[in-house]
């Protein structure tokens, strides 16, 4: 045999071995189905339902394979906080879970979206109690999960990925405020966040858009990659609902890193959003799934290592500087 003919051989073999890895719809739908469950009870941080959510992560990181973080000896990361509105002391978890760069192993980046939802609230007239939260914010878990298996499997990552399952994002952003107190956000060099990706957004089928957008220059990065897929990421269209700050990102932000919140949902005439009505039946797993897999390929040179977007400046620490 000739020498090209064994090389064409060769490369044949490699690339079939190289099995390509696609986040799959039934995948995004058992996590989904399972996050929303009437058994997870409306996952309110300091509640069983919760716990059971909490468990169901854990189980799905040990699963993938991931490593833990930092010092901690397992997944959770434990903690104690009064919550504003009853003054009550609550005990419950971050979920974190690690997949340790190949190359840049003290260079991170962060994939979050929050596990908590309001539980059950017994109201007046109303026969369904429990506030399910699937798109709020079990979408986002799922796609948490989903891309810790999709980037385990392609096993490529230069940078090291912090998976995060925040809890009580909807007590105040506890959960992430807590987790950004005990990190040296230098190291962090773009957080990836996820918030109710499961409907048809305001910008259009096969589009997400992204809050804090002109605050990096992350978003451009993502733009550019997902250039030729027929998915497109626009600037959060709701300006004036100050979004930025209302989800976890903002709690990495706030330290400068370029920490930024992917959304599909047109929240403005959105009937579920922190309804009991927030049902997995309301979403449309192809979003969902569509949308993940969009966050894999636009966030691909940053994991890689290729690409670091801009630390996030806020206006608001400009103005004190100057002052
Ligand atoms: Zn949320």
């Amino acid at each position: 045999m000739k020498k090209t003919s064994i090389l064409i051989v060769l490369f044949l073999v490699i690339i079939s071995c190289k099995k390509e890895v696609v986040i799959q719809p039934e995948t995004v739908k058992k996590h989904l189905y399972t996050l929303a469950a009437d058994d997870m009870e409306g996952r309110r941080a300091g509640t069983k339902g919760i716990e059971k959510a909490a468990k169901y992560i854990e189980g799905e990181f040990k699963r993938i394979g991931l490593s833990t973080y930092d010092t901690l000896k397992d997944y959770r990361q434990t903690f104690t906080f009064t919550n504003r509105r009853t003054q009550k002391e609550i005990t419950s978890s971050n979920i974190i879970g690690v997949l340790e760069g190949k190359g840049k192993k003290d260079e991170y980046v962060i994939v979050s979206a929050h596990y908590d939802h309001l539980g059950i609230r017994k109201k007046e007239g109303q026969l369904d109690s429990i506030y399910n939260g699937a798109n709020d914010d079990a979408s986002g878990v799922t796609g948490v999960l989903a891309l810790a298996e999709y980037f385990a499997a392609k096993g490529d990552n230069e940078r090291t990925i912090v998976f995060v399952a925040f809890t009580a994002e909807e007590m105040g952003l506890v959960g992430s405020r807590h987790f950004g107190k005990e990190i040296d956000a230098s190291k962090f060099v773009a957080g990836i966040n996820l918030e109710m990706i499961g409907k048809t957004p305001k910008t259009g089928p096969k589009t997400a858009w992204l809050t804090g957008f002109d605050r990096s220059d992350f978003g451009k990065i993502v733009q550019k990659n997902l250039e030729g897929t027929g998915y497109t990421l626009h600037p959060d269209p709701y300006t004036n609902f100050n979004l930025f700050f209302r989800s976890d990102n903002a709690s990495l932000a706030r330290l400068g890193v370029p920490s930024h919140t992917f959304s599909a949902t047109p929240i403005d005439v959105d009937k579920d959003y922190h309804k009991a009505s927030d049902e997995a039946e309301t979403l449309d797993i192809n979003v969902v799934t569509e949308t993940i897999r969009a966050v894999a390929v636009g966030t691909q040179s940053i994991i890689s290592g290729k690409d670091t977007p801009t630390r996030v400046v806020l206006e608001e620490k400009k103005k004190e500087t100057k002052e």
